[in-house]
């Protein structure tokens, strides 16, 4: 409990007000069984606690529902998910709708993003999983995936190999070989269904904090937006890189930091360029807005598996797309709408 509060604490700091008028005391409330991480929802709407634990139940159901559909390592009584989808690879799976909607965006995003963000690289990221899973249980016995093991499996990782009938309300992963992996866009559109759900209910003034997902719903009362402080990569434990102040927008970083594992003194992390099948070296962390979740966090993956003349004139070439690149030597390029945003060092 006292982690609890003080995880609150913290995350609601970071969330401060822009603005300098006086603002209703905030509200937050945080949940630890969704996408392996810590979730919070905060209302700065000055509601009563009845309308917001309404609004949290909303918000908690909405998680709670994507997190089960999304699960490649867990099936559930009640539904087909895409663990299921894996595990019958070859065949036609009956899906809830909310999945089929979800595969389409998914397919979208691939075209999107030249194929850099593609939820069919399952079998490649299985292998990186394995070997990050098998560092962890024994630093000892870390090891990389061989070139042969990574091509072998980069075989079977083409997005056609995802059929979807929404006609027959099913999808079929055509190659037996061949698995989805959606870690690089599911959190991300889940908290955009949530954001949904929770405009729906009228909030305004909330925001979202999915493992480090931040969508912001409205402003706070008095018009102003909230300073978020974007990690510095380089020094994840430290201070911030820099803050922003956001309102009524999706803030999605991905960074080297997140996850990873060491082998023979090398640090191998999460985001997996499509073209190497190794960790893309690029950036540091890439963190994207944009006015919807699951598209900054298909970008935040994406953009990180790019050169940055691409990685920049794809943000550039996307209305109301913002993005902020931090470099291996720890140097900030951001496109010009994100350089509007980012607030001095000595303001509060
Ligand atoms: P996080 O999950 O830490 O928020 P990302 O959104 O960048 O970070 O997603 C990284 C996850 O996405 C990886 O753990 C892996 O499951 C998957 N992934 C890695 N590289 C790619 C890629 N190029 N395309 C699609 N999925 C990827
Ligand atoms: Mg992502």
């Amino acid at each position: 409990m006292k982690r609890c509060i003080a995880l609150l604490l913290a995350a609601l700091i970071c969330l401060s007000g822009c603005g300098k008028q006086k603002n209703p005391e905030p509200k937050g409330k945080s949940y630890f069984t969704y996408f392996d991480t810590v979730s919070y929802v905060f209302s700065y709407a000055g509601d009563s606690d009845k309308a917001f634990d309404a609004n949290c139940a909303a918000a908690s159901e909405t998680l709670g529902r994507y997190h089960r559909l999304f699960d490649i390592y867990h099936e559930y009584a009640d539904m087909n998910n895409l663990c299921t989808l894996n595990r019958l690879a070859g065949e036609s799976v009956p899906l809830e709708d909310e999945l089929l909607a979800f595969l389409q965006e998914a397919k979208d995003m691939y075209t999107l993003t030249n194929g850099q963000m593609n939820v069919m690289l399952g079998s490649v990221l299985r292998l990186w999983h394995e070997a990050r899973e098998a560092a962890s249980a024994d630093p000892a016995a870390a090891y990389v995936p061989s070139d042969e093991q990574l091509r072998e499996a980069a075989r079977h990782t083409g997005i056609d190999l995802l059929e979807i009938d929404p006609e027959a309300g099913t999808a079929r992963i055509r190659d037996p070989e061949a698995a989805i992996d959606v870690g690089a866009f599911g959190k991300g559109y889940a908290v955009e269904r949530a954001a949904e759900a929770l405009r729906a209910r009228g909030a305004d003034g909330y925001v979202l904090n999915i493992g480090g997902n931040i969508r912001a719903i409205g402003t706070r009362p008095d018009g102003s937006g909230w300073s978020t402080g974007i990690r510095d990569p380089l020094e994840p434990e430290g201070a911030f890189a820099l803050h922003i102040c956001i309102a009524d927008v999706a803030c999605v970083s991905s960074g080297v930091y997140e996850r990873y594992f060491t082998a023979a003194g090398t640090r191998y992390h999460h985001i997996i360029d499509p073209d190497s099948l190794y960790p893309a070296d690029c950036y540091a962390s890439i963190t994207v807005l944009a006015g919807d979740s699951g598209l900054a966090d298909a970008l935040s993956t994406a953009l990180f598996c790019m050169d940055y003349e691409e990685s920049s004139a794809l943000v550039a070439s996307l209305e109301g797309v913002e993005a902020c690149w931090i470099f291996p030597d720890g140097s900030v390029r951001s496109s010009p709408g994100f350089a509007a945003l980012i607030e001095e060092a000595n303001e509060p």
